[in-house]
C-alpha cells in the first residue's frame, strides 16, 4: 500500500467514520500499539471520529473529544506496514474472516484489520506529532501543495545518494515504495542507482511530472488492483496500466528491449536497459 491506496482509504474511511463514536476495540497482537493493550482501549473507546487524512503511508485518524475522556491523545496513527486489508463491516453484516484488529462504532458498523506481515496502531497527542518517530519525520508527499517543482530542486541539491533510495525512504518523500517507483523512474528514463548528483535540471523535471502522474492516475482508478479498498473492492490500476513494473521479459513499451528484474540493495527494480541506461 503507497500514497494512493492510503488517499483512497482515507477518502472512504472520511464518508463512512466521520461521526462515529468509538464502543468497542480488539486487537490480536498488542505489539503493534505504542502502549499497553488497556490504556489504548480506554483512550480509544467513547471517542468519536473528527476526520480521517492521509500523510504518505500512514492514516491520521481525528478523535474529538470523548465523553467521559480526559484523554490527551487524540489522534490514531495507523500504517499498514507491507499491507493490510482495512475493511468496513456494516450493522449485521460479516466481517473478514481473519483480522488482527476490530474497531466497532456506536451505530454497529466498523473496520476490521488483516495485517499482511505487521502494522503500527498508535494512539498520540496531536500536540507532540512532530516527536513521533515514524510521522514527526516524515517528508511531504508528491501530491501535497508544497510539493512544487522549485521545493522538489532544492530537496535534491547536493544530495550524494541514489535516486531510488532517495525517493522510497518516507524521510524524503511521503507515499512511495516499491510498487510505484518502477515506472516512475522508468518514465523519466532514469535508472535506479543513478546518483541524484549527476541529474540534470530536465531529468528532475520529468521526474517530478513522473511521481504526480503516477500516483494521480492511481488514485483516479481507485489504487491498485491487487489490494482492496474500505468496502473490500479491488482498485483500477493493474498489470493494463503498468509499463515496466512486474513485466520481466516483456517488451518495453517505447523501444521493445525486453524488461530485466536488477536487484537494488535490499529491492528488486524493473528496468528497461535501454530507456534506462546504466549510470
Ligand atoms: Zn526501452
Amino acid at each position: 500500500m503507497e500514497l494512493p491506496e492510503l488517499t483512497v482509504l482515507s477518502q472512504q474511511m472520511t464518508k463512512e467514520l466521520v461521526g462515529r463514536r468509538v464502543v468497542e476495540v480488539e486487537v490480536a497482537n498488542p505489539k503493534c500499539l505504542n502502549m499497553p493493550l488497556n490504556e489504548f482501549r480506554n483512550g480509544l473507546v467513547g471517542r468519536a471520529v473528527e476526520s480521517v487524512k492521509n500523510r504518505g503511508k500512514w492514516l491520521l485518524i481525528n478523535l474529538g473529544a470523548g465523553t467521559s475522556s480526559s484523554s490527551v491523545f487524540d489522534l490514531l496513527l495507523f500504517n499498514p506496514g507491507m499491507g493490510a486489508d482495512v475493511i468496513r463491516f456494516g450493522p449485521d453484516e460479516g466481517l473478514q474472516e481473519k483480522h488482527h484488529i476490530k474497531i466497532g462504532f456506536d451505530d454497529r458498523s466498523g473496520f476490521t484489520v488483516r495485517v499482511w506481515w505487521f502494522c503500527y496502531l498508535h494512539l498520540v497527542s496531536s500536540s507532540k506529532l512532530k516527536e513521533h518517530r515514524f510521522v514527526g519525520h516524515l517528508g511531504k508527499s508528491p501530491l501535497d501543495e508544497e510539493f512544487t517543482l522549485p521545493y522538489f530542486r532544492a530537496l535534491l541539491e547536493k544530495r550524494k545518494g541514489r535516486i531510488k533510495n532517495f525517493l522510497v525512504d518516507q524521510k524524503n518523500v511521503a507515499g512511495i515504495g516499491n510498487v510505484y517507483i518502477q515506472d516512475i523512474l522508468f518514465n523519466s528514463k532514469l535508472h535506479p542507482t543513478r546518483r541524484i548528483s549527476t541529474m540534470n535540471a530536465k531529468e528532475i523535471e520529468a521526474l517530478y511530472h513522473s511521481m504526480r502522474s503516477v500516483l494521480q492516475e492511481s488514485i483516479a482508478m481507485g489504487g491498485l488492483a491487487y489490494e482492496r479498498n474500505f468496502f473490500g473492492d479491488k482498485g483500477g490500476f493493474g498489470a493494463d496500466q503498468f509499463k515496466i513494473a512486474y513485466k520481466l521479459g516483456r517488451s518495453c513499451p517505447i523501444c521493445q528491449t525486453p524488461i530485466e528484474k536488477i536487484k537494488t540493495g535490499a529491492t528488486s527494480s524493473f528496468i528497461c536497459p535501454k530507456c534506462q541506461k546504466q549510470p
